[in-house]
C-alpha cells in the first residue's frame, strides 16, 4: 500500500485510490474540479517518488521534468512525498460587467490582472473566495480586449454557476489561476480552411479564437457551427452574423436539433452537420468545444471525414462528478 507524505505526515493510499481521493479521505483539501485529468486544477508536485505517466499526460515537458502531476488521475505505484503546486500564481480580480446573453447564459467581464498572459481559447480555473470552490471557464476574450470575458451557463443545482448568476455582483472579487489548455490558434498556414464547432457555451473559447484568427489576418475559409438543442439556446447570433457580413471568408452556421433551422443555419444533429455541409475535411484545422460526449463524437466524425488527428484541437467541458457518483 503506497504511502503519501505531505507536510511531514504519512497517509496510506488504498488500493486503486488516486492521490486526490486519498488526501480528500484524510481531510486534506487539494483544490480540484473536473477530477478526470482535464482542467489541471489539482496539479501538485512530487518532491520524492515518481508520478505515473498517466498523471503527467498533457502537461508541458518543463512541468513533467519538475515532477508536477495531476493528483486526480495519479494511482501511485510507490511511496511519494508531495507538495502543493506553486506553478501558477493566484489572481484576485473584480467583476466589471455582468450581462444576460440568453435565458441560461451570462457574460461576465473580469478585470485583467497586470502581467497575466494567455492565448484566446485557453481557460482559467475560477475560485469562489469564501470556500475555494473551483471550476474551469474558457476565456471568450482575446489579449488586448482589456478585460477577461467568461460565458457561463446555468447548470441545475450547479454550485458555481448558480452563485455566479445569483450572488456575484459588479465590484465583487473572485480568484483564479491559469491559464491552461492547448485549444488555441497558432498563426501559420493563413490559407488553411478552419472548422470551429461549439455546443452551448462551447462558443466561449471559439469566440476568442475566431476574433484572434481574424486579427491574425487568416484568409482561408472559416466555418463556425454553433449548436444548441433549440433556437433559444443560441446566443451572440446578431453579433456573429454581422462579423460574418464583414469578413467574406467567415461562414457562421447556427444549428438546432429541434425546431426550424435558423436563418442561414441548419437543423439536425451537430455531430453530422459539419461533414454534411462541408464534405471532405481533408486539410482542415478543427476546433471542437463544449459537451464532452458531443466533442468526442465530433472528433471521430471529423477524422472519418478526412481531418488529421493532429489537426483536431478539442476542449471538452468535463464537469465535476457528483460526490456520490
Ligand atoms: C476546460 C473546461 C472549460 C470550461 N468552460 C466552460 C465555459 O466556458 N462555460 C461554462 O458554462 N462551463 C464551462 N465549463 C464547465 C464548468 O467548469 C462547470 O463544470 C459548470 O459551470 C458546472 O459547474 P457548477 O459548479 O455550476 O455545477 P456542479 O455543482 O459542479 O454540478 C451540479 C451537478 O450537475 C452535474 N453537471 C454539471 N455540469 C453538467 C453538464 N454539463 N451536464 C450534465 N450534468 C452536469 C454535476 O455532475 C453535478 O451532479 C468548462 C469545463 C472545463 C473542464
Amino acid at each position: 500500500m503506497p504511502t503519501i507524505n505531505f507536510e511531514g505526515k504519512d497517509f496510506f493510499c488504498a488500493e486503486d485510490e488516486t492521490v486526490l481521493e486519498c488526501m480528500t479521505r484524510h481531510g486534506v483539501m487539494i483544490p480540484s474540479s473536473c477530477q478526470s485529468g482535464a482542467c489541471q486544477t489539482c496539479m501538485i508536485r512530487a518532491l520524492e517518488g515518481k508520478p505515473t505517466a498517466e498523471a503527467q499526460q498533457g502537461l508541458k515537458d518543463t512541468l513533467k521534468a519538475q515532477n508536477y502531476f495531476l493528483a486526480c488521475v495519479c494511482r501511485p505505484d510507490g511511496d511519494m512525498t508531495i507538495g502543493l503546486s506553486t506553478v501558477s500564481p493566484k489572481y484576485r480580480v473584480s467583476l466589471l460587467e455582468k450581462e444576460a446573453l440568453n435565458e441560461s447564459v451570462i457574460r461576465l467581464r473580469l478585470q485583467e490582472p497586470d502581467g497575466f498572459s494567455y492565448k484566446a481559447g485557453q481557460f482559467i480555473n475560477l475560485m469562489r473566495p469564501s470556500d475555494e470552490l473551483t471550476r474551469s471557464y474558457s476565456l471568450a476574450s482575446m489579449p488586448g480586449d482589456g478585460f477577461l470575458e467568461l460565458q457561463v451557463k446555468r447548470v441545475p443545482e450547479g454550485q458555481m454557476s448558480n452563485w455566479l448568476f445569483d450572488d456575484l455582483q459588479i465590484g465583487d472579487e473572485v480568484e483564479f489561476f491559469g491559464p491552461a489548455g492547448d485549444c488555441f490558434y497558432i498563426p501559420g498556414s493563413p490559407e488553411q480552411p478552419l472548422l470551429l464547432v461549439g455546443t452551448g457555451t462551447g462558443l466561449a473559447p471559439l469566440y476568442g479564437i475566431l476574433r484572434d484568427v481574424l486579427a491574425e489576418g487568416h484568409t482561408g475559409p472559416i466555418h463556425l457551427f454553433h449548436a444548441s438543442l433549440a433556437a433559444a439556446g443560441l446566443y451572440l447570433v446578431d453579433e456573429l452574423r454581422s462579423l460574418a457580413a464583414g469578413h467574406e471568408q467567415l461562414h457562421y452556421i447556427p444549428c438546432v436539433l429541434h425546431g426550424d433551422a435558423p436563418e442561414g443555419g441548419r437543423q439536425g444533429n451537430i455531430t453530422d452537420l459539419p461533414a454534411e455541409v462541408l464534405g471532405s475535411l481533408s486539410g482542415y484545422r478543427v476546433f471542437l468545444c463544449g459537451d464532452p460526449p458531443i466533442v468526442n463524437a465530433l472528433r471521430q466524425k471529423c477524422f472519418l471525414a478526412g481531418a488529421s488527428m493532429q489537426a483536431i484541437h478539442a476542449d471538452p467541458f468535463v464537469f465535476t462528478p457528483a460526490p456520490d457518483a
